[in-house]
């Protein structure tokens, strides 16, 4: 890994950026000896991105997936319960619903690669029973309590569709925004609303390969705060008296550090700047004749990783390797993985097209034109051999 960064002609697929004050900051923190979950970094990337974003408040924790599991408590998933998620995204977005007990049904995406609203309905009316504010899964006899909806890639999701749904079958909304930092709706019902901040709650990863990071961190969100001060709460152990360590129930240790937070303030100065020269980056490709999946054009999106259908995937992945340059399948799907093999599956059509076919291009934000040209023309090169 360090070898592959250190040689200059290898172009990888996503790098963190840290030319900004995160140096300035950390030193900072270390010079002031608050490098554990206390510090005013904490709370002071709490509140800048709570503003940021637009919500009254948010609790920082040690990674994304942790602040999925902390969302999903928070919001009543029980044991036994099914949990309607994607099977098209990374496997931190499926694995809390089984940390608390619960299975997941997996769903179908559609052309924004986002979960399909219409099938999500079509499970719902058709697999379901509804009854006394009680959404029961026929063929399982389970409670169906939330919906797990992922950004991919910086795309949104058709949320207008997926809380209607969601009001209608009482089920409580996760939306991972691990992806989508930045991006939001320039129309509709959720004009100017920030990617995570439509549900009940949200979460933002700042892992090393997220938008902005924090080497590893994740950020809660939401519109109400009290669902928010309780993740937080069980973020710190359930530490009820800070004197007497009263605790009534199980908490877990998922606070995030002042270092972390350092890190974080740094990076969320240059947020603005990153989404700017992703989206050049992303013109760049289709201005050297690559074209690239599109994000949903009623929103502005932070770009963060871009997709090309290739007619040879795992061909083409071999070939950019071979010449110094690092892209990527997208995930295998999550309903074919051993853990969750025996899980229920609806109607999975078009996320199987979609594995086949995308190839990840390097994005990063360091990522120069004459980089971008390079990559294109391989591209060129290796599809006119077909
Ligand atoms: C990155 C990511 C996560 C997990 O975030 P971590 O901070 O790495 O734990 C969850 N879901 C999706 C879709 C992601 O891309």
């Amino acid at each position: 890994m360090s070898e592959k960064r250190i040689d200059k002609k290898r172009i990888p697929l996503s790098v963190p950026n840290l030319k900004g004050r995160e140096l300035e900051y950390v030193t900072e923190a270390v010079r002031t000896e608050w490098v554990s979950t206390a510090g005013p970094y904490i709370t002071d990337f709490e509140r800048q991105i709570a503003d940021y974003v637009k919500v009254p408040e948010a609790a920082a924790c040690q990674s994304g997936t942790a602040g999925l599991h902390l969302a999903l408590r928070v919001l009543g998933v029980k044991p036994g319960d099914e949990v309607i998620v994607p099977t098209l995204t990374f496997i931190a977005a499926v694995n809390p619903v089984r940390y608390l007990g619960a299975d997941p049904v997996f769903m179908d995406c559609d052309d924004t690669l986002t979960m399909d609203p219409k099938k999500l309905r079509a499970f719902c009316e058709t697999e379901c029973d509804f009854q006394n504010g009680i959404l029961t899964d026929r063929q399982s006899g389970k409670r169906v309590s939330a919906i797990v909806v992922v950004h991919i890639f910086g795309n949104l999701a058709d949320m207008e569709a997926v809380i209607d749904i969601a009001s209608r079958y009482h089920l409580k909304v996760l939306e991972d925004a691990t992806e989508a930092l930045g991006s939001y709706y320039l129309s509709g019902r959720y004009q100017g609303k920030y990617a995570g901040t439509v549900g009940d709650l949200g979460v933002y990863s700042f892992n090393g390969n997220k938008i902005i990071t924090t080497g590893g961190g994740g950020m809660i969100v939401s519109q109400d705060p009290e669902l928010v001060k309780r993740c937080r709460f069980l973020s710190t152990q359930a530490k009820k008296d800070i004197v007497y360590f009263v605790h009534e129930e199980i908490g877990y240790n998922y606070r995030m550090t002042n270092l972390q937070a350092a890190l974080g303030l740094a990076q969320l100065e240059q947020l603005e700047g990153f989404i700017r020269v992703k989206q050049e980056n992303y013109d760049a490709y289709q201005e050297e004749k690559i074209p690239l999946l599109p994000f949903r054009s009623d929103i502005r999106s932070n770009h963060w990783f871009y997709s090309y259908l290739a007619k040879d995937r795992d061909g083409l992945i071999r070939f950019l390797d071979e010449h110094g340059v690092q892209s990527r399948p997208v995930w295998q799907l999550i309903h074919t993985l051993r853990p969750y093999l025996k899980n229920r599956c609806f109607q999975i059509e078009k996320a199987d097209w979609y594995y086949d076919r995308i190839v990840n291009l390097p994005c990063s934000t360091s990522l120069s034109r004459e980089e971008v040209t390079q990559v294109a023309a391989l591209i060129r090169q290796f599809e006119m051999r077909q």
